[in-house]
């Protein structure tokens, strides 16, 4: 790829945007930031060290950690994917869990939490070729990024796919939890105060629910030719 660029993408919990981000990744050779993860490794944080209890943060002591919370991604090039590192430990798996998922968007809600990670954020784009996937990507992370993306699809279609990933990791979950906890999510994400999740200025709708991931890759891979022909 000749031209640098950054992409964003944004969209609902759960609707695949980690496939589309990995898909472009692997396609045009871009660094692939997990955004959801960094929030996730945080959440993690906290709960191990009882910041967040029965869905309830206590500021001070998060405030008073916050510095201490290193998140790094690693790349395993055996697995081909990238490991989340919270303060050197490899958290990759935990993070995925339920417990995490239910606290996440109560500690993303956080304005120093998001002070702290969309800082971070912006500083590994600034040598571009990154492509980032989350909620405020396109809206407060890389307002100017070449591309960005918008994806969604039905709640229930998108805890279908949730369920059946988690059952692969042998959670012991019903498909009425996970459809919960995303319409929970999605509530939490689209009504908070700071960088509420929204479509961004310029952003490209992609509906997932009815078209398959290789008619979907085919929808993004255009697009982005497209910009790098310019
Ligand atoms: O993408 P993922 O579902 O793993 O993100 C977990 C949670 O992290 C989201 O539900 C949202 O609350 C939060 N998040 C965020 N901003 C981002 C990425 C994730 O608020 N850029």
């Amino acid at each position: 790829m000749s031209r640098k660029i950054n992409i964003a993408i944004d969209g609902f919990s759960s609707c695949g945007k980690s496939t589309v981000a990995k898909a472009i990744s692997m396609k045009y050779k871009m660094r692939y930031i997990d955004t959801g993860a960094m929030y996730r490794a945080i959440t993690l944080y906290c709960i191990q060290n009882n910041i967040i209890v029965n869905g309830v943060v206590n500021i001070d002591m998060l405030e008073s950690n916050l510095s201490n919370i290193n998140v790094e991604f690693v790349y395993d090039l055996k697995e081909e994917m990238s490991h989340t590192i919270l303060n050197q430990i490899n958290v990759e798996d935990e993070i995925r869990g339920i417990e995490v998922s239910e606290n996440v968007s109560i500690i993303a809600k956080i304005q120093m939490v998001r002070e702290k990670l969309v800082f971070l954020q912006q500083k590994i784009g600034e040598q571009k070729n990154v492509v980032m996937d989350g909620r405020d990507i396109g809206t407060k992370v890389f307002p100017d990024a070449e591309v960005k993306f918008f994806i969604t699809a039905d709640a229930e279609v998108r805890a279908g796919r949730r369920l059946r990933e988690l059952k692969l990791k042998n959670e012991e979950v019903s498909f009425t939890q996970v459809l919960d906890n995303i319409e929970m999510r999605d509530s939490n994400d689209t009504s908070r105060k700071i960088n509420p999740l929204k479509m961004a200025e310029g952003a490209i709708l992609i509906d997932n629910s009815q078209i398959s991931l290789e008619e979907q890759n085919i929808l993004i891979f255009s697009q982005i030719d497209k910009i790098l022909k310019k």
